[in-house]
Formats: C-alpha cells, structure tokens, sequence
C-alpha cells in the first residue's frame, strides 16, 4: 500500500476474480464463460474497415446497439444504459443509488462483488442467509427499507427464483428499488425485464459474457423506468462517457441479432448441464438444482478444496469457495459436451486414485 491511499479505501477488501490462465493449459471451467465462439455475425462485424474505425471515439450513446436490445425486449432505447460488463452497470447502480442512508441488502451467499461495491461507496453491507436448502428466502427482503440486489439465478448456487417471487419483491418494497442480475437467466429463468411495465422501481441487469459468448468483449446492460436510466447516465457521463468501446458494441449488435445461434447454443448448454448433473449424481455426488451454465457440486468424501485441488492437479480448473457454507463445494462451469466428460473422467480417476 503507498502512503498515498486516502484513508477510506485501506481496509477495502477487493473482489478476487477466478484464474484466468493464459496458456490454455487448462479444461477451463471456472468463470462461467461460454465454451462456443461468438455468433459467425460477429466475426463479420469486426472488419479490418471497422478497426480502422478505431482513431474515432465511439459513439458515447452505443445507439445502434442499444436499440438493437431495446427492439429484442420491446423496450424503447431510453430504458435501456449498457455498459463495460454487467460490473459497470452495478458500479453505477450502486453510485447513483446507494449511501450509508440508502443501502443495499442481498443474500449472504451470492455474487461476491455486492459486498465489496458497499464497501467502496462506504455503505454498510447488509446481507440476507440463505435457507437450509440454499434458496433465497424471499420473505426476508420485504419492506426493509432498502433497496433489494437478487442475482437470479443466484451465483454460485445456480438456483432461480420465479418470477412471481421477483414480482412479490417489487410490489412489497415500493419506493425502494429491486436490481435483479439476471447474468445466467438465458440458461433456463424467466427474466423479469416484461415486468418493467408494472413496476417502476425495478432494474434488470443482464451481461453479454455468458449465453452470447462476449465475457472477453465486456459487455452489459441494465433495462429500467426512462427516469432510472437518465439518473445512471448522469453517473456514466460523470464517469467514463465513452464506456462502450467500438468494436464491443459491433459485436454485441450482431450477437443480439442472431437470435438462431443463441438459441442453439444456449439449448446445448442446458442438455450439457443435464448430462453431467445426471453424471455427477451418479457418482455420489450432491448438486445444487441449476437454471445457469455452471452447476453447485459437492461430495460427502471430500471437501470443495481438496476436489478442486484434484482436479486442477489432472488439468481440469473448476472454482472453490473458501467461505462458510460453501467449502463442501466446488462451482463447474458447463463446458462443450467433450470438456464435461474429460471432467467426469477426472473425477473418476481422483476417486480411484485419491492423492
Ligand atoms: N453478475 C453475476 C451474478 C456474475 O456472476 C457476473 C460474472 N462474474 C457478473 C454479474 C459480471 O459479469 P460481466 O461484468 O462479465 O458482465
């Protein structure tokens, strides 16, 4: 730490992102990313005459794109802000939203970057346990007087809440806001974004990282009422304007429109996940019931740390959570068919070979 740090940031516990070998070395299941390559649309999309095109700033309202995804949700353009990954989008969110007076309340077990972006705005984080079986106890989150952060489905459980549950939360927390982060809804929820007519004090955040394959690209959104998104672009403005570069927002226009290859592959990887749940459980294994591309996995003779360790040591990198209620566990990421059975296999052998 340099001497420079002001005071409020010293004690700031950062979000670890998973590993992220370059070399390739690995059967790479750890950070949900998608095991197909964007849409051929995409690749086309990125011309040598549009990199040229990079001199020029981008267009700070990313308008093609937006209306791109504000057409696919039949939402107009002024309810729809994207940004550099969904994690941008909850930076503002949080920015424009959140203070010691207006706190956010999410459960214990989720997405890891909800407590640290409360550290850094200097709210208090505020979190929620989980039920016995996991699931989000809904109940928990009405009227509490702040405002509501769900990922649905959750991370890294990959349990999903209905969408009558995401209604009740809205209607009984009016005036405080519920964001749902619906990063994994594309792999088996409903998303929450047609109840936008209903509710004004609801946001939707989606991410382009995990069912269109652009987690390199960093791509989100968030879609709300016209008013929330004017407030997060005044956040953005005061920010980062030009927070889409220009060949992420090529991309992700093509991807959206490609409705057919995001359809087969997102149909591949729910068949995928059903296959090794079906695999997994077949080898004594416990697994938490999954609507996302990764799956919650544990086994009564080992703990999450020592599969993990196994499995990495055989070439195959899942990720561990060294937190209560988590370490009997390990998250896998749902691979191509071929990835999914070298993991089987490796389980296998760990089991037929402990170390
Ligand atoms: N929300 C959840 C629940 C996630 O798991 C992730 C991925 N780490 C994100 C948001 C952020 O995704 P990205 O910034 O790639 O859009």
């Amino acid at each position: 730490m340099s001497r420079y740090l002001i005071k409020k940031y010293k004690a700031l516990e950062p979000y670890i992102p998973g590993e992220q070998p370059q070399d390739m070395r690995y059967v790479k299941l750890n950070t949900n990313e998608s095991p197909f390559p964007p849409s051929p649309a995409v690749v086309k999309a990125l011309s040598a005459a549009e990199v040229k095109k990079l001199r020029l700033y981008s267009d700070p309202e990313a308008r093609a794109l937006t209306r791109a995804i504000a057409d696919y949700y039949g939402i107009s353009e002024a309810q729809v802000l994207c940004g550099n990954g969904s994690d941008e989008i909850l930076a503002f969110i949080y920015t424009a939203f959140s203070d010691k007076e207006n706190g956010m309340i999410y459960p214990e077990i989720s997405y890891g970057f909800y407590p640290v972006f409360s550290a850094l705005i200097g709210e208090p984080p505020c979190s929620v346990p989980l039920k016995e079986d996991y699931t989000v106890d809904v109940d928990e989150y009405l009227g509490r007087g702040k405002h509501v952060v769900i990922a649905n489905p959750n991370a890294p459980t990959g349990i999903c809440l209905s969408l009558t549950d995401i209604e009740r939360l809205a209607e009984k927390n009016a005036g405080r806001l519920v964001i749902v982060d619906e990063a994994y809804i594309d792999f088996g929820g409903e998303s929450a974004i047609p109840l936008l007519k209903k509710y004004e004090n609801l946001i939707v955040v989606q991410t382009f990282s995990k069912s269109r394959s652009l987690a390199g690209a960093r791509l989100g959104f968030c879609a709300a009422s016209e008013e929330i998104i004017a407030d997060l672009k005044k956040i953005k403005y005061s920010f980062n304007p030009y927070n889409v570069n220009r060949l992420t927002a090529l991309a992700g226009k093509a991807a959206i429109e490609d409705t057919e290859y995001f359809g087969k592959c997102v149909a591949e990887i729910i068949r995928v996940r059903e296959f090794t749940v079906e695999e997994l459980k077949k080898l004594g294994f416990t697994v938490l019931p999954s609507k996302a591309n990764f799956i919650f996995a544990g086994h009564a003779d080992k703990d999450g740390k020592r599969l993990y360790e196994e499995l990495k040591a055989r070439g195959v990198l899942v990720r561990y959570f060294d937190k209560e209620r988590l370490r009997g566990f390990v998250r896998i990421t749902i691979g191509s068919k071929k990835d999914m059975k070298t993991l089987i296999q490796t389980v296998k052998e760990g089991m037929d070979n402990p170390r």
